[in-house]
């Protein structure tokens, strides 16, 4: 989360297994994952909003491209880049590389996100017409895929003059069209700026959040005031972002940066996945709006406030521990020893389920779904793709354990048997 372009993080670092169903995975899934993006836009404006309409509620040509929308997207991507470079916050290091090295990083990115906010208020004070974003949001998108597309070309060709040792080790078959897809390079940078951790937590994560507002203004245009139900998602959604910008130092340990190459499947997933699907519950708002009473409303913020509750302890518990096990917070918890030397917790959240940031993640999914009512499929897209999403990385996560601590990880499993959801599963 990170929210973070965590589209599609469910796939193996190391080896050269192929992953995503190899060669042909890399052939359909950047035709199909876009095509995809665009449908759902257009579904969710439709007055059906259904996916299984038939015909499908194809958008004309010219619905698809606005100079607008490109000027847009590059002005704020270059506002990024520039907020990325200014020296505020600290700098922290990487994991050590494969050639015993650390990489810095800025940790600004909520510096980020509150400077962008600002502008945004002077934006929506001047009066400038942000609910414009709503007719823009395919050429949008489009644009959004088409730099995707452009920049993993970028990157695929940079990456055969970067040093064997920064290669990602699973993207580097010799195969074109699967490296493209998986990325070869793993830190790829210009200078000090490094590309795929600019990507994971900034353009596009806080562009989800600017489309929300801009689908917000959209309905006060249309109907005098934001709905209650358009709020909920907005603060939900906003939430979600912040905290996971707060947190940005624990991206420099996940999959995506630490194994992954930089290639098409994380550059798609930063800047065209995620804002523009995690925003249809806002986009399908504007256009299906729904009433919700007081008690819906505040059962539905009790769901979010549980998930997150859930999502935030867990996450700070396991990190914490993993940092400094004497820490007072972690070192009156239960844990068990394993042949690598680090422990693993066996109570407290860790002790619930093998997965209990999963399940608060989940929690907060359906929560930002409920608030659409229940008259329509679409808004529970993400609720969906995210469930299917996280079981898969669940399993994955509990192969790569199961190699790395053997015994230990069956005796963990034995004592925890549920996975992400307490007697379910
Ligand atoms: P996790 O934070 O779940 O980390 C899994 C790792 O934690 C394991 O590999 C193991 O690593 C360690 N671990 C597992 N069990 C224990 C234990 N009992 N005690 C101590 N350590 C343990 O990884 P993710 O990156 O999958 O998830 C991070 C967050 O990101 C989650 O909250 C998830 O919901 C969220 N996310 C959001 C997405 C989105 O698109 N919104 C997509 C994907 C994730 P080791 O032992 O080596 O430390």
């Amino acid at each position: 989360m990170r929210p973070n372009s965590q589209v599609f993080k469910h796939k193996s670092s190391h080896d050269t297994e192929r992953e995503f169903g190899g060669t042909l995975g890399a052939i359909c899934i950047p035709i199909f994952l876009p095509l995809t993006v665009l449908f759902l836009i257009s579904v969710s404006r439709s007055p059906e909003a259904s996916v299984l309409q038939w015909p499908p509620p194809l958008p004309s040509s010219d619905q698809l491209w606005d100079p607008l929308a490109l000027v847009i997207l590059l002005g704020w991507i270059a506002l990024h880049v520039l907020l990325y470079s200014m020296p505020f916050g600290k700098v922290s290091e990487g994991l050590v590389l494969r050639d015993g090295s650390r990489l810095k990083y800025p940790i600004n990115g909520f510096h980020s996100l509150c400077i962008s906010s600002v502008l945004l208020m002077l934006l929506v004070g001047l009066r400038a017409p942000l609910g414009y974003l709503f007719e823009l949001l395919l050429p949008l998108a489009v644009c959004a895929i088409a730099v995707s597309f452009l920049f993993s070309v970028y990157l695929y060709i940079r990456s055969f003059w970067a040093p064997s040792h920064a290669l990602a080790l699973g993207g580097n078959t010799g195969n074109p069209l699967y490296d493209f897809f998986i990325g070869r390079e793993l830190n790829p940078r210009i200078g000090n700026f490094d590309l795929k951790y600019f990507c994971e937590l900034r353009p596009g994560l806080i562009g989800w959040v600017v489309i929300n507002l801009g689908m917000l203004m959209k309905e006060v245009e249309l109907r005098g005031s934001p709905s209650l139900a358009m709020i909920l998602v907005n603060s939900f959604q906003l939430l979600y972002v912040a905290d996971a910008l707060w947190n940005e130092e624990a991206v420099l340990t996940t999959m995506d940066i630490v194994h992954d190459g930089f290639g098409f499947m994380l550059v798609f997933g930063d800047l065209a996945w995620v804002p523009f699907t995690y925003s249809l519950q806002a986009a399908f708002l504007v256009v299906h709006p729904q009433a919700l009473s007081s008690l819906g409303a505040a059962v539905i913020v009790a769901l979010n406030g549980i998930g997150y509750y859930i999502f935030r302890k867990s996450n700070s518990q396991k990190n914490q521990f993993r940092r400094d096990p004497s820490h007072p917070s972690v070192a009156r918890l239960e844990t068990i020893a394993t042949a690598t030397g680090k422990r693993l917790l066996v109570s407290g959240w860790w002790g619930l389920v093998r997965h209990p940031n999963y399940l608060g993640d989940l929690l907060m999914a359906l929560a930002w779904s409920l608030p659409c009512g229940f008259s329509h499929l679409l808004p529970y897209f993400y609720v969906i793709y995210f469930t299917i999403l996280l079981i898969h990385r669940e399993d994955r996560d509990e192969r790569q354990c199961r190699a790395k601590y053997g015994l230990a990880w069956d005796t963990y499993c034995r004592r925890v048997p549920y996975r992400i959801f307490p007697y379910i599963y």
